[in-house]
């Protein structure tokens, strides 16, 4: 009985969607998402309190390029897709991003575990951190260290321009609260971020150094 009800929650957690854009080339890679995000529902009922609603954006710019994850306004979580990033990122890229958005909700440097106010939910992880989270979970799907870099390089590189590259760790001159950095940190950064996350390794000085300013 359990299962059954769960289940029947896990369908309505979908958002029915009537935009054109999500047609047969989006067919495939949308199932692969709500197949992860499915997945997730049990961890999210027990470590946020409530199922994620995936949501697919129903815009008729089939174009635009964007994905969002975290706490919306009424404290839902939630992963929104626009259709032209599933259109245009491989499937590899699509699950790196879905990685991203989930991680916003489930990695643990967030506001709220460090005290601080923003304008955004305080439950929501930093950038870095959905970062890093993506790493470990891309992995997980992927099973390949070097596929799973290859992904997050991919989706980076369609929002920041094709010339990324990895450069040496070092923590930034820019001033940090509590050490830690909570904007996007800079692409190479990020990089070493996602490969972090893929290792196993701590997270890179280049946006989290915790003990320092304290
Ligand atoms: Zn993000």
């Amino acid at each position: 009985m359990m299962k059954s009800l769960l289940f029947l929650s896990i369908l309505f957690s979908f958002q029915t969607i009537a935009s054109v854009c999500w047609d047969q080339t989006t067919e495939e890679k949308t199932s692969i998402v709500k197949e992860i995000v499915a997945s997730y529902q049990s961890e999210a009922l027990g470590r946020l309190g409530q199922m994620i609603e995936l949501r697919l954006s129903d815009t008729t710019d089939c174009r635009f390029i964007q994905a969002y994850g975290g706490h919306d306004k009424s404290g839902i979580p939630h992963v929104t897709f626009f259709p032209g990033l599933v259109r245009e990122f491989s499937s590899d890229a699509v699950l790196f991003t879905l990685c991203h958005e989930l991680g916003h909700l489930f990695g643990s440097v967030n506001p709220q575990s460090m005290g601080i106010a923003t304008p955004y939910d305080p439950r929501d992880s930093i950038e870095g951190e959905a970062d890093y989270f993506a790493g470990s979970c891309i992995l997980n799907y992927l099973k390949d260290e070097t596929l799973a870099f290859q992904a997050g390089k991919e989706a980076l590189q369609k929002f920041m321009g094709p010339t990324i590259k990895m450069a040496p760790d070092k923590a930034r001159k820019k001033k940090y609260k509590h050490g830690i950095d909570f904007d996007y940190p800079n692409p190479d950064c990020r990089l070493l971020t996602i490969l972090n996350g893929i290792k196993g390794e701590e997270r890179p000085k280049c946006w989290y150094n915790p003990k320092e300013n304290r």
